[in-house]
């Protein structure tokens, strides 16, 4: 194998998601049930859900940007509840303020200041976590999302976007991920190396031609698997 970049899904690979976008659903709970209780009443925690599943089966060419689904979502609640100029972008600044309040996976920072300190490193997401408020944005050296580039994963598109913006080709590029879909079989359909970020250590769900090149159950495996790997790739002078 010859790697000469990184790229890292976020959303349960480097934290994981479910605590915070629970967390972020009930702040925008309490908040309704503050500010607009008819709306709260109207719209339970699971209803909204329930709506905002229906809106991106509604809206399928917004499939790569959550936030404009939540947002989508909070305008047809008010609506159907007839309230004039809804309060949108405050119930989405409620919502995202929570939904950043991430806690890392434990070994996240140490393993990712190990990683490039071999190869430059790229974060890849269909999510739409804000990495300047959650402190890791200047341990990459590229960003892709897919709301800002309007392809999502896994689609090749957007595995090709971060290799070029890597300038490394995607036979060079190693995508680490906990999906096995969006992550390893778009990583590999694109061409590139995999990761199967397989932190629960479950059975590979796919077809074995879509099972990744590596497995870990952590990111400090991948580190000293990447240490390694450049010690041998680099033998002492
Ligand atoms: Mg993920």
């Amino acid at each position: 194998m010859d790697i000469r970049a990184v790229s890292f899904d976020l959303d349960d690979t480097l934290w994981p998601v479910l605590p915070a976008i629970l967390e972020a659903e009930q702040c925008v709970d309490r908040w309704l049930r503050h500010h607009h209780p008819d709306v709260a009443r109207a719209w339970s925690v699971q209803a909204l859900r329930d709506l905002r599943d229906q809106i991106a089966d509604e809206h399928i060419h917004l499939g790569h940007d959550l936030g404009a689904l939540r947002r989508l979502t909070m305008e047809r609640a008010f609506a159907s509840c007839g309230v004039a100029n809804p309060p949108v972008d405050e119930a989405w600044r409620i919502f995202y303020a929570a939904r950043n309040n991430v806690e890392l996976f434990p070994d996240t920072l140490t393993a990712l200041e190990r990683i490039r300190a071999h190869v430059p490193v790229a974060t890849l997401t269909n999510g739409n976590a804000d990495l300047t408020v959650i402190g890791l944005h200047h341990l990459f050296h590229q960003h892709v999302s897919s709301a800002l580039v309007g392809v999502a994963k896994p689609d090749r598109r957007i595995f090709e976007l971060v290799s070029d913006r890597l300038g490394v080709p995607p036979a060079h590029v190693l995508h680490v991920g906990d999906d096995p879909t969006m992550d390893v079989r778009g990583a590999k359909e694109a061409g590139m190396q995999t990761v199967w970020f397989n932190r629960e250590g479950g059975p590979w769900p796919l077809p074995d031609e879509f099972r990744a090149d590596l497995e870990f159950t952590n990111l400090t495996l991948l580190a000293s698997w990447l240490d390694d790997h450049f010690d041998q790739a680099q033998p002492a002078a």
